[in-house]
């Protein structure tokens, strides 16, 4: 009886806090009713995790909002074909989202309990088209790319462009950014040739992406000032 009861919140989560406000893609909705997001939370979170919130999930992290998740997917206009790669895995929750839209996941999350996690929750599920690893986002993951899309899914001061080098030509990153005022905004990073375009979109509110590599001497020339501009 109570997979039924998940199902009727997962329903009421996309009707309520996806579909009525705005994200009407319905390969993203169909996603979302079928991925039982209180699997990823590590203990038992009940109806609780399908909730208008984002949701901790120990380290000091959080499962992102139904919302965000739905929104960001949204934006990033999967068809089944693309190569992704996500910064953050977290819980494995978008992630799962990511792989029932796409080709193939890539993602990397710095803390080890976190990523073995996922991939027991994301292997348990069937999900054979991702790969998870322990590292450092920004170092991203190239032997698997170049990839048509990455995301972030934690805030960075600024974008490391050893990411924006594993996108392929057309491809985007999408993801939070911290302003110079101090508020995030989530942007798009499209790379045409050597060149990259910037699109603004909403503001948001996400964990720090922890910066462990490039502190030293050469950052400043590794990175993109998209925050400051
Ligand atoms: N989409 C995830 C969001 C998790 S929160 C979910 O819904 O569960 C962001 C995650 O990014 C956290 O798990 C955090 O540990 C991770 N993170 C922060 N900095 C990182 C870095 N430099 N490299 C890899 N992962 C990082």
């Amino acid at each position: 009886m109570r997979w039924r009861q998940y199902k009727i919140a997962r329903e009421r989560m996309v009707r309520e806090h996806v579909y009525n406000r705005g994200v009407r893609d319905p390969r993203v909705l169909e996603a979302m009713l079928r991925v039982p997001r209180h699997l990823f939370i590590g203990r038992d979170a009940g109806i609780e995790a399908y909730a208008d919130h984002s949701y901790p999930i120990g380290f000091q992290q959080t499962m992102s909002q139904p919302y965000m998740v739905a929104y960001l997917t949204e934006e990033l206009r999967l068809s089944g074909e693309e190569t992704v790669l996500e910064i953050g895995t977290g819980s494995g929750y978008h992630t799962a989202v990511l792989a029932a839209l796409s080709k193939t996941v890539a993602t990397v999350e710095r803390v080890p309990e976190l990523a073995e996690r996922a991939q027991t929750v994301l292997r348990d599920l069937l999900f054979s088209n991702v790969e998870v690893k322990t590292d450092d986002g920004w170092k991203g993951w190239p032997e698997k790319g170049p990839f048509d899309r990455v995301l972030l899914t934690a805030a960075a001061q600024q974008v490391p462009r050893t990411l924006l080098s594993q996108l392929s030509d057309a491809g985007f990153l999408l993801g939070p950014v911290i302003r110079a005022d101090g508020k995030q905004e989530i942007v798009r990073l499209i790379r045409r040739g050597g060149k990259v375009e910037i699109e603004r979109l909403i503001e948001c509110s996400f964990v720090p992406l922890i910066r462990t590599v490039g502190r030293a001497g050469r950052s400043k020339r590794r990175e993109t000032g998209v925050s400051r501009s």
